[in-house]
């Protein structure tokens, strides 16, 4: 059988397509792209031309078996996503596990991804994180998710859509008013833009330059603060008792 190349791309700026993730684009006989007509300007970019087919998150299951049969017929197939590496935040999964399961050869090609580029020049604590992918859409279901990741030490990394960065930001300034948060906005294109600040100084930038709040972004919180070791809970179960029994509880 075949293999599938599971291949990162460009994030903005098309430069930033691997060597090898343009050969192996050429050489494949088939691409499975998220979107066909989006994909075929990275394509005509390479002056690549093999055939691409549509892979979705509505269709993803149904083409498995359909690209399990370009495999076992002896075809290396890509996958690759609207920008970055796909499954993060993007289709191939279903795909992948299935393939996987299946025993067929998977190779990652690795490049851009939108939350380590943001991490990698924020200047915010990268050696633990916890990326919780999009925030929910709806601002209840969006200040649960923010509570629960609350206490969390580690800095939080998140994907937003423009038209909710406002908002997240207004929730900020009541759940986590305290934390250095981070918006890098438009990675590797023109108007590239890192801020830093607290959600409120954010909020009344995103205000006063309504430009501020257009593109895509990653949004990045510093952890909690560390508890003291005196807050933390250091007796044994033994001690707890003893302590307990000695206060006549
Ligand atoms: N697979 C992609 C990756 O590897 O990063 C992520 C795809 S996800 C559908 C799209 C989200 O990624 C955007 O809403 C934004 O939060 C983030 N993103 C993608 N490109 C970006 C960029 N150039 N600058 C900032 N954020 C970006």
């Amino acid at each position: 059988p075949g293999t599938l190349y599971v291949v990162a791309t460009p994030i903005g700026n098309l430069d930033d397509l691997t060597p090898r993730a343009a050969r192996v684009l050429a050489d494949v006989s088939r691409i499975a792209a998220e979107d066909t007509r989006h994909s075929a300007r990275l394509l005509g970019h390479l002056g690549v031309n093999t055939p691409m087919m549509s892979l979705h998150e509505h269709n993803e299951a149904q083409r498995v078996d359909t690209l399990d049969g370009y495999l076992l017929a002896g075809e290396n197939i890509a996958l690759i996503s609207d920008a970055g590496t796909p499954l993060i935040c993007d289709p191939g999964f279903v795909l992948v596990r299935e393939l996987r399961a299946r025993g067929r050869s998977v190779v990652p090609l690795p490049g851009p991804c939108a939350l380590i580029t943001a991490l990698s020049a924020a200047g915010l604590p990268t050696d633990r994180f916890t990326f919780g992918g999009f925030l929910p859409a709806k601002p209840s279901a969006r200040r649960q998710t923010l509570e629960q990741w609350q206490c969390r030490e580690e800095t939080l990394v998140f994907y937003e859509s423009p038209h909710r960065i406002v908002h997240t930001l207004e929730a900020l300034c009541d759940q986590m008013p305290d934390r250095s948060v981070v918006l890098a906005r438009e990675l590797t294109k023109t108007y590239e833009t890192f801020l830093q600040g607290s959600p409120a100084s954010l909020r009344d930038r995103l205000a006063d330059d309504p430009n501020q709040s257009r593109g895509e972004f990653v949004i990045m919180i510093s952890g909690a603060p560390k508890m003291e070791p005196s807050d933390e809970q250091t007796m044994s179960a033994d001690e707890l008792l003893a302590a307990l029994l000695a206060e006549g509880i």
